[in-house]
């Protein structure tokens, strides 16, 4: 069984969920997992931030406006009375349930439950139109076998129990639809797996079901060598190993949720990255093939905090660089990229939610510089220690820009910079003609 997922671009309108039913109607049996269509997550979380805020009428207009919105894809989507009939009731359902939220107290378990809304609706949506062509599907309740732990990490084995279980009900169909995104947690209420989850949904279904094939269709021609919404004239990468993909997506690449790959390489499944405009495309295929190309791809990530930490005596006390990772491993923040010297050790992390209880608790054993607005740049490829000027190669290219932080060496396949944000875009643009 392949696993197919469709992102918001592709279910983006009344044509665009149309389109896929050539996709997707074939014997092979399969698992479709879909996102919300694109705007509505962003437009759930405005709607739940002015809930808060205590905003009614603000919140009001919101969900009336998504709503109208809805009703023109629904009266664009169905032909026979009957179906649009059904999406009506639909949208009446998940609309009255947001306008709900209005008349209460608003609380953060509130929040996720009103961002399942787009995909609770995306899915119900293709599962009728394929109905109204006569297409046979089952909608898979996601919130039923995709759960969380206490540590917001995917459970798989619960994932894999449950999923098999749902399946087995329905032991002679071969077209399965799903809702990308959503989860229970360990307390049973309804979650999600962070912005863009609809990807780590479609791999950690794969992985559960042992699938032969996961796709992620989207709305470009797979992944290409720099970020396209940055750099003109990126080309796509064929093949790409699980390492350099995980890289990758973990450092920026958007079109792939930061930690979707592993599930998929813990199994040797292979991913391949589609585009809905463009079936006939050939994508890009990750699998456990190395490229050995030198250099593959670069991406960025921002929001990037350093933290310098400076003890005079550092090499001398073994047991410091321990007492430091204590510290982040108390506040739950994990370190994104190391260097050190014999005086201090430079980490970096995204997460700065505990920012200042780690500074406080750093400061009783060293001093501590914070540094903020910076980027990871991260340039994946292969750079075995035999492999001579690769590292030339980079800083050749690098020349006109100030770094703040380099990693190399910690593997194979990545090098990673740390250069103030607002030099990303010379730095991307300075690699693309590099290296490419
Ligand atoms: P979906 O809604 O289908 O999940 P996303 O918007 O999450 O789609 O991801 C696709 C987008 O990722 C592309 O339109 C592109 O702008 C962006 N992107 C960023 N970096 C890359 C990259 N290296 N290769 C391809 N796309 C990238
Ligand atoms: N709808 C969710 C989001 O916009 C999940 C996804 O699209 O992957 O983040
Ligand atoms: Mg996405």
């Amino acid at each position: 069984m392949k696993v197919l997922k469709f992102g918001g671009t592709s279910v983006g309108s009344a044509e665009r969920i149309k389109n896929l039913v050539p996709l997707i109607h074939s014997p092979e049996p399969k698992i479709i997992v879909l996102s919300a269509m694109s705007g509505t997550t962003n437009k759930l979380v405005e709607i739940a931030q002015s809930l808060y805020a205590g905003e009614n009428e603000k919140a009001k207009a919101l969900i009336d406006a998504l709503e109208k919105h809805y009703q023109a894809v629904i009266r664009e989507l169905y032909k026979k009375e009957e179906y649009y009939t059904q999406a009506k009731e639909l949208l009446r359902t998940h609309f009255d349930y947001l306008h709900a939220f209005r008349m209460d107290m608003f609380t953060a378990n509130e929040e996720k439950a009103i961002l399942a809304q787009g995909e609770l609706l995306s899915t119900a949506m293709l599962h009728y139109h394929l109905s109204e062509q006569g297409i046979s599907s089952v909608l898979l309740p996601a919130l039923s076998f995709m759960r969380i732990g206490e540590d917001e990490e995917p459970d798989l084995k619960y994932i894999e129990t449950n999923i098999r279980a749902e399946l087995g009900k329905y032991p002679k169909a071969n077209l399965f639809i799903t809702q990308g995104y959503i989860c229970r947690n360990a307390f049973g209420e309804i979650d999600n797996l962070k912005r863009g989850g609809s990807d780590y949904t479609a791999t950690l279904i794969g992985a559960a079901i042992r699938s032969e094939e996961i796709q992620i269709w989207t709305d470009i021609d797979g992944m290409h060598n720099n970020d396209p919404r940055i750099v003109d004239k990126t080309h796509p990468v064929t093949e790409l190993s699980f390492d350099e993909a995980a890289e990758l997506a973990y450092f920026g690449a958007k079109i792939l949720h930061p930690t979707c790959v592993l599930p998929a390489q813990q199994r040797r499944i292979p991913v391949r990255l589609l585009n809905t405009m463009q079936p006939e495309a050939r994508g890009t295929l990750i699998s456990e093939t190395i490229s050995g190309q030198r250099f593959t791809a670069v991406a960025a990530k921002d929001g990037i905090t350093a933290i310098k930490i400076k003890s005079g005596r550092m090499l001398l006390a073994y047991g410091f660089l321990r007492a430091v990772f204590e510290v982040f491993e108390r506040y739950k923040t994990p370190i994104d990229m190391i260097t050190t010297s014999e005086v201090a050790v430079s980490v970096t992390i995204d997460q700065v939610k505990n920012l200042d209880a780690i500074i406080r608790e750093l400061e009783e054993i060293a001093s501590v510089e914070v540094d903020k607005d910076l980027s990871i740049v991260c340039i994946v490829g292969s750079f075995a220690a035999d492999r001579e000027g690769s590292a030339l190669k980079i800083f050749e290219s690098l020349r006109s820009i100030p770094i703040r932080m380099i990693s190399y060496g910690g593997s194979e396949y990545n090098v990673s910079i740390l250069v103030k944000s607002e030099h990303k875009k010379e730095t991307l643009m300075a690699l693309n003609k590099g290296l490419f």
